[in-house]
């Protein structure tokens, strides 16, 4: 009984990482960072982090396609193998496509999105044109805003998701905070469901 539940727990488990992996490995080299300032400094906005936005956009929507070896797997297992552990697989990774695809239902919108990347284009669009903060505007993203380095005006509440960064705070407790997180921001979760209720 006992080993039933702990196989259980490890198909959960499994089925939890797998489909995660994308945006778990995929952009944290140093190699893919060079662009950006260490975690957890504030990012300056520009291309490069719009185009990290964009990536991390698609690995997240990537782990739906990965989500259907999880779920082979645990059919097999059912059927094959252990019942307890495909029962686990399955489980999990059934409910990260449900939980996913409940965006096209009105739920929570992705940590990373289109509209996000537009967002920070037009601050550097305003930043550059007469609305500008200063004259020499640099807009970086904080933890909680993006905020303006020369005069350090707020130009806008938005929490920042994980940018892709290698995390600062250990491999272990970074992996970990990520796949508690699943990418939105921890510290302000809160706020940020009120900026997506204000845009409704
Ligand atoms: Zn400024």
């Amino acid at each position: 009984m006992l080993s039933e539940v702990f196989l259980f727990l490890i198909g959960c488990i499994f089925g939890h990482v797998l489909p995660r992996f994308p945006v778990l490995l995929m952009s944290r080299g140093r190699g893919f960072n060079t662009h950006f300032p260490p975690h957890p400094q504030p990012v300056p906005l520009g291309p490069h982090l719009n185009q990290r936005i964009l990536h991390l956009r698609t690995f997240y929507w990537l782990s739906l396609v990965v989500a259907v070896l999880p779920l082979g797997l645990g059919l097999a297992s059912v059927r094959w193998g252990n019942a307890a552990f495909g029962f686990g697989l399955w489980l999990s990774s059934g409910w990260l496509v449900l939980s996913r695809l409940q965006t096209f239902l009105g739920g929570l919108s992705p940590p990373w999105s289109r509209s996000m990347a537009i967002e920070l284009q037009m601050i550097i669009n305003e930043s550059s044109g007469e609305r500008a903060c200063c004259s020499w505007p640099t807009p970086v993203w904080g933890v909680t805003e993006v905020r303006c380095t020369n005069c350090t005006s707020t130009l806008r509440k938005m929490a920042r998701p994980d940018l892709g960064r290698k995390r600062t705070d250990g491999r272990v407790v970074g992996l970990l905070r990520l796949l508690i997180s699943d990418g939105y921001p921890i510290i302000t979760e809160r706020h940020h469901l009120q900026l997506i209720a204000e845009e409704e």
